[in-house]
């Protein structure tokens, strides 16, 4: 598939990228309709956010369909058209109750962050 990936402060690539797999039972792999470009991938394409690394799919929000869904997720069906949140929220712990979803302990923004994004034809999105 084609992503958009970072290879360091100042460059960007599109490239021809493996397509995503379902990684832990709560995993949903989306086939991307739109996606954005906000001023945090503009930071981080100027080498501003240190965690991405050359190599990251860029991008943190969108819109799609889903394609696949991992054996514990529930909530979402292959076919459903989702909107993509930055924030990737467990809805469990201490800090989702608080309604605090962008400290959530196992997500917050980690999408086109730590894991790889939404500027891509399909993503693996953490979906709980
Ligand atoms: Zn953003
Ligand atoms: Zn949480």
């Amino acid at each position: 598939m084609k992503a958009l990936v970072f290879k360091g402060p100042g460059q960007k690539e599109l490239v021809d990228c493996p397509m995503p797999v379902i990684k832990e039972s709560t995993d949903v792999i989306v086939k991307m309709v739109k996606s954005t470009i906000c001023g945090t991938d503009l930071h981080i394409l100027k080498g501003d956010v240190p965690a991405v690394t050359p190599g990251r799919i860029l991008g943190h929000e969108g819109m799609g369909i889903v394609e696949e869904v991992g054996e514990a997720v529930k909530n979402f069906k292959k076919g459903d058209k989702v909107l993509i949140s930055c924030i990737t929220s467990c809805g469990k712990c201490e800090n989702c109750k608080k309604q605090l979803y962008a400290h959530c302990s196992d997500g917050g923004w980690i999408l086109g962050h730590l894991i790889d994004g939404t500027q891509a034809e399909y993503v693996r999105i953490p979906a709980w």
